[in-house]
């Protein structure tokens, strides 16, 4: 099969989060299976940074716009599918993050930047003469795709798979955005792209798409309902037959323990001695006061609400006055941020936390730490559980969406069966959370039940492999 990515970002050219991983690690799956698979992602700044011998592919003129778009390709591209980057102008070469200025607004042009994307992804899939190719399949990620379908309504060859990686963002935009755009008037209305009298880039994507996938089952029930549905829970009940939740994978190579190039000391599940080298290498370099048998909490991840970062705030002085160690990586909300460094101030030898984005850091941190906390209010899928059971690190969970899907609870039953590899717990507070890391640290002290749930989250398989398949055979159904 011919298939297209269009995603918003890629790891390892630019990322903010999951969706960078699962862009990347799904079209190089696919081309593993045996097809041919291409990826466009804008051409920000930061990745025509990252690549410098850079190919134009194709330059030409899109309908409605003053310049001309051109198609690069990075000259040495070491992945097993091809990499488009889209590049018009002033719209993506700017220094920053993809979707925000410095100050954290949205940049002020986004309808027209990612409309611009959509643009050239329909340009690629009605004319085979702009790159000698064109793709069976066009898989469209997150709101930033969310024209492609609306804008390909007449074209039946193509498959559209339209894939929510987190339903709270939705490019929502004035009318007066829609008349600017020029898109065709028949969008407008209830069963086009208007939503309360906005314009909504994601309701394109869920109304035109033959198949739309979320990225957990639990989390495709969820959105249905009025709880996390953000108003479109309505329309996803209507299209439920089409709607089908596909857990991610993690990458495999980025992320396996015997060979991480970024932590110190190997390990696997046989012989779990590097992992306990790594921690104690770590507890030294983050200054903090504590030896082998000091439970090391760690957290990374966006320092936003959904992360239940307020909730790790509320909880820390508790669990820091039990004499447990943190170590939090994230970066986001500023007065978050701020709030954690407060703590950080008064808490030196127990807690180190490192604002920023750091990679390798995240790497370490699953090497080192004891227990990984994820107190996400709601997660679609999140990446860092699986990432932390592949790590041999316990994660604690709030039971939503993917975490639900992923982490088999500590129960007497699961404990018998060896089949637990982490603690969920629910409601989302800060007393659950605490009262969870409480008996996290109650299962550590107990070594021949740890081992269970390190060796059990160890041996898990979050490859790609399920999911990928699971894409292919949706591609084909019957119908789509
Ligand atoms: P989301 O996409 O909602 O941010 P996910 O759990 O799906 O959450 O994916 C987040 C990804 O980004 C993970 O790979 C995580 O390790 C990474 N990440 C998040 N924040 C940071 C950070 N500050 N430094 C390094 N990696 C980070």
């Amino acid at each position: 099969m011919r298939i297209l990515h269009v995603a918003s970002e890629a790891h390892p050219l630019i990322k903010t989060g999951g969706l960078a991983d699962v862009s990347a690690s799904l079209s190089r799956t696919q081309a593993e299976i045996g097809h041919d698979v291409r990826l466009l992602i804008p051409a920000y700044g930061a990745v025509t940074e990252a690549s410098p011998q850079l190919r134009v592919a194709v330059e030409t003129h899109l309908p409605g716009l003053p310049g001309k778009i051109r198609i690069l390709e990075p000259g040495t591209q070491d992945v097993n599918y091809k990499i488009w980057l889209l590049d018009y102008g002033p719209a993506f070469d700017r220094a920053g993050n993809p979707y925000v200025d410095e100050h954290g607004a949205p940049w002020y042009d986004n309808a027209e930047r990612f409309h611009l994307l959509c643009l050239a992804a329909v340009a690629i899939v009605r004319d085979k003469q702009l790159l000698g190719w064109t793709p069976d399949v066009v898989h469209c990620h997150d709101w930033q795709t969310g024209l492609i379908a609306p804008l390909l309504a007449d074209e039946k060859r193509v498959t559209k798979i339209f894939t929510i990686h987190n339903l709270s963002y939705q490019g929502i935009f004035a009318r007066s955005t829609f008349l600017s755009l020029r898109l065709p008037e028949t969008l407008w209305g209830i069963d086009g792209i208007e939503f309360k009298g906005y314009m909504s880039f994601i309701k394109g994507g869920i109304v035109f798409s033959d198949w739309i996938t979320t990225v957990s089952p639990t989390y495709a029930r969820q959105i249905q309902t009025s709880d996390l549905g953000y108003g479109l829970e309505g329309l996803l009940q209507h299209r439920a037959a089409r709607l089908v939740g596909v857990l991610n994978g993690i990458d495999y190579e980025e992320w396996d323990p015997r060979t991480d190039p970024h932590i110190e000391y190997h390990y696997d599940a046989d012989d779990l001695d590097g992992k306990r080298l790594n921690k104690k290498s770590c507890i030294a370099r983050w200054g903090l006061r504590g030896d082998e048998n000091t439970p090391l909490f760690g957290f990374i991840g966006r320092l936003v609400e959904q992360k239940g970062v307020d909730l790790l705030i509320e909880a820390l002085p508790t669990l820091l006055q039990a004499g447990y160690c943190f170590v939090i990586l994230g970066t986001g909300d500023r007065g978050l941020e701020k709030r954690l460094r407060e703590i950080a101030q008064s808490h030196r030898h127990r807690l180190c936390v490192h604002i920023g984005y750091d990679e390798k850091m995240s790497h370490e941190i699953e090497a080192a730490a004891d227990v990984f906390l994820m107190p996400s209010r709601f997660e679609p899928c999140g990446l860092n559980q699986m990432y932390s059971q592949r790590y041999g690190t316990v994660p604690v969970v709030h039971h939503t969406g993917g975490l639900a899907d992923t982490v088999v609870p500590v129960t007497p039953e699961n404990l018998a069966a060896n089949a637990a590899t982490g603690i969920t717990f629910s409601p989302p507070t800060a007393e659950a959370l605490i009262s969870a890391a409480q008996q996290a640290v109650g299962l550590y002290r107990d070594p021949r039940t740890w081992r269970s749930l390190v060796r059990g989250g160890m041996r898990t398989d979050f490859s790609w492999r399920h999911s990928a398949r699971a894409y292919l055979s949706l591609y084909q159904k019957e119908g789509a």
